[in-house]
């Protein structure tokens, strides 16, 4: 049983060597892939190197050497996919040896320096079954491995209690041990206050501000820290979605159902981002590969019992009656076969990964049975080589391990862009007293397509630095929460009201108690404060309306579009847009208390070129006026301004100015009374407030 589905990315060489392939699962409905007629794509035929596990090791480097100085190929047009991690581990310290960098992603989010650290101070304030190893941790870092050891064997069997007992006697003479007591006290008083989970990681990070990890998030912006702040704000994120899905949200129901996670679920580490894979060779499992191409694949280890991997039966699975396993068939289906259909079915997903090349790498003892599958075909629809090792071949260095850690940081700051770190590192390895690595000299194209909306434009005009924290590490914000959220449902509400015939003053009410949500406030009183505030704005704009009222075409309304000579692509979304004359207007709601210009209004500016473009779903028609209603400034709500084409270039430019900084990663504090007051990474992100 087999489906056609046209596939335009492998060549016509690559889709045969698939098909042939995954046709051997007879009992499944399978796909085979077809290259549409009008655009055809040949390339050279799949190799299959015969070639045994260790000796794969030598070889690849030296395929992917090949490669780039005769193919010019650069590393990142290269992906190696295994069907388990250990393969990947392998092989990734032979590639490195060999000077080739590799973008290999196996950290686990419980592992994260950071998040270990506050998950550690957590445990230790509510006291649980891991408060122990918390304080072994806490103390070690603070007073060394050595002296915390000793600590704990002269403290062998006594309680958590006695332990800080103890402690406090030693806090007098150990300025550090004082310091982790203050700290402890300090997040037990938040603690005891029932703050919420979030809250408590929120001051946990404060406090730990002076410490080394959070230290070196401020001062510097290697891999390391990016790994942390991403997944720093993961566990940020984490706690805020706890509270939402939890009734009754405590520290202690979350820790709990942190250690489930982890127990559980081998949740992968947030990944800082990199905007190109061109710096080193990808190094994948079929899983991970699933949904990516590559213009070249190299399959290594197909070995019977490494691919297909061998199965290893649940005595559960084999008890199951036979009827049971029925899966799809009539005919009973047996768990061996269930499991090399589902192996070949992965092979399959492996070789499609290619776009112009395809190697496989298997001996021909203890052979997989894909390649000998494969090889038993006629005509022929794979080369089979040995590979030589001539003279011919291109030396590579071989790199000592200080060299390979190195060279796995180089790869992750030109991914990123970062050459500054990158020009670092690498005079670091040209003074480490070894062979000399080679530069690689292809071009890395930094104009990558950057994606901005008029506010991450402001945001970067306002403090770059806080750009970089908010749109690239992804560090949630906090206390502008509660306005952020007002402001949101002030747009649905108003977006509603302009839905409906009904447009009476008791219809924007019901709206506003539809909208309204308690639990976006932190505590009752600013609720109540907020909802009053809400009432009389509402009130007061049913009032405008009444007396003004538009010829709404359109309301919340997307639109993208691309600045082609920036490389950059606006996104946003409109308020509210009317019919005027014969022209179209756009509105932007603003809850904010203070007045300012249209004229020169980035965000109208953009709207207006939207309009331009045809670029908003739906809507076509001439850009008229922009206007910005405030909604607090009952007596003179508007400002408004038609854009010209001279005032729309201005504007661009200052997209173009944006979009250059943040590609030559500039992203300076911009410290001053306005910016930082309401700035949520003053309290311990921002290197700007060291001395506080
Ligand atoms: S505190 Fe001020 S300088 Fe620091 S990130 Fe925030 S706005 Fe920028």
């Amino acid at each position: 049983m087999v489906k056609l589905v046209e596939n335009y990315r492998s060549t016509s060489q690559i889709l045969d060597l698939a098909n042939a392939s995954i046709i051997n699962n007879n009992q499944r409905e399978e796909k085979l892939l077809t290259r549409p007629k009008e655009i055809p794509k040949n390339g050279p035929k799949p190799i299959w190197f015969i070639s045994e596990s260790k000796e794969s090791m030598d070889q690849i480097p030296q395929l992917i050497h090949n490669m780039v100085e005769k193919d010019n190929r650069v590393f990142g047009d290269i992906a190696i996919i295994c069907r388990s991690w250990g393969h990947i581990k392998n092989l990734a310290s032979f590639l490195q040896k060999s000077a080739i960098p590799v973008d290999i992603h196996i950290e686990k989010f419980f592992n994260v320096p950071i998040v270990k650290n506050v998950l550690a101070w957590a445990h230790l304030v509510v006291v649980d079954e891991k408060s122990e190893s918390a304080l072994f941790r806490i103390l070690k870092e603070k007073m060394g491995y050595k002296w915390t050891s000793e600590f704990y064997r002269d403290m062998n069997k006594s309680s958590i209690d006695e332990k800080f007992n103890q402690l406090e006697n030693l806090s007098t003479q150990f300025p550090d041990i004082a310091w982790v007591l203050e700290t402890r006290e300090k997040i037990l008083k938040s603690y005891k206050m029932k703050q919420s989970p979030d809250e408590i990681v929120w001051n946990i990070l404060t406090q730990l501000k002076s410490t080394s990890e959070i230290e070196n998030m401020r001062k510097s912006y290697r891999y390391k820290q990016r790994l942390n702040l991403a997944n720093m704000a993961k566990l940020m994120i984490i706690a805020e979605r706890f509270n939402i899905i939890e009734d009754n949200p405590s520290l202690k129901s979350w820790l709990h159902y942190m250690n489930i996670l982890q127990r559980n679920m081998n949740i992968e580490a947030a990944q800082p981002k990199e905007y190109n894979n061109n710096a080193a060779v990808q190094m994948l499992t079929v899983h991970q590969s699933k949904g990516s191409e590559f213009p070249v694949a190299i399959i290594p280890f197909l070995r019977s019992g490494s691919f297909p991997i061998r199965l290893n039966k649940s005595k559960s699975l084999d008890e199951l009656p036979i009827t049971w396993k029925n899966w799809s068939t009539e005919e009973p289906f047996s768990v061996e076969d269930f499991h090399l259909q589902e192996e070949r079915r992965i092979f399959h997903v492996a070789c499609t990964r290619a776009k112009d090349k395809l190697y496989l790498f298997g001996p021909t003892k203890a052979q997989s049975i894909f390649t000998k599958e494969l090889d038993a075909l006629e005509p022929k629809i794979m080369e089979v080589s040995t590979m030589k090792t001539s003279n011919e071949s291109i030396e590579h260095p071989e790199l000592n391990p200080d060299k390979q850690k190195l060279l796995v940081e180089l790869s992750h700051e030109v991914a990123a862009n970062h050459y500054d770190n990158a020009r670092e590192i690498l005079s670091k390895m040209k003074n480490l007293n070894d062979s000399p690595i080679k530069e690689n000299t292809n071009q890395i194209d930094s104009k990558y397509l950057l994606k901005l909306s008029a506010s991450s434009i402001n945001d970067y005009q306002s403090c770059p630095y806080k750009y970089r924290l908010k749109y690239i590490d992804k560090v949630p914000e906090r206390k502008s929460r509660a306005t952020m959220e007002f402001g949101i449902i002030i747009h649905n509400v108003l977006d509603e009201f302009h839905s409906d015939d009904d447009q009476s003053l008791k219809k924007i009410l019901d709206l506003l108690d539809k909208h309204w949500r308690k639990d976006a406030f932190e505590y009752l009183l600013r609720e109540e404060e907020f909802k009053k505030q809400a009432i009389e704005l509402v009130t007061e704009y049913f009032q405008y309306i009444k007396k003004h009222r538009p010829t709404v075409v359109a309301r919340e309304r997307m639109f993208t579009f691309t600045i082609d000579e920036l490389q950059v692509v606006i996104s946003g979304k409109i308020d509210r847009i009317d019919q005027e004359d014969d022209s179209l207007s756009v509105i932007d709601y603003k809850t904010s208390k203070n007045k300012e210009k249209a004229k020169g209004n980035l965000q109208l500016a953009l709207y207006t070129e939207a309009l331009k473009r045809d670029a908003v779903e739906d809507i076509k028609g001439n850009p008229g006026a922009t206007i910005l209603h405030f909604l607090r400034h009952y007596d003179d709500p508007l400002e408004s301004h038609t854009f010209t084409s001279d005032d729309l270039s201005k504007e661009l430019d200052k997209v173009a100015k944006v979009a250059e900084g943040i590609r030559k990663n500039e992203f300076p504090t911009k410290p001053g009374d306005f910016n930082c007051q309401y700035c949520d990474y003053r309290e311990f992100l921002c290197p700007a407030w060291e001395e506080e």
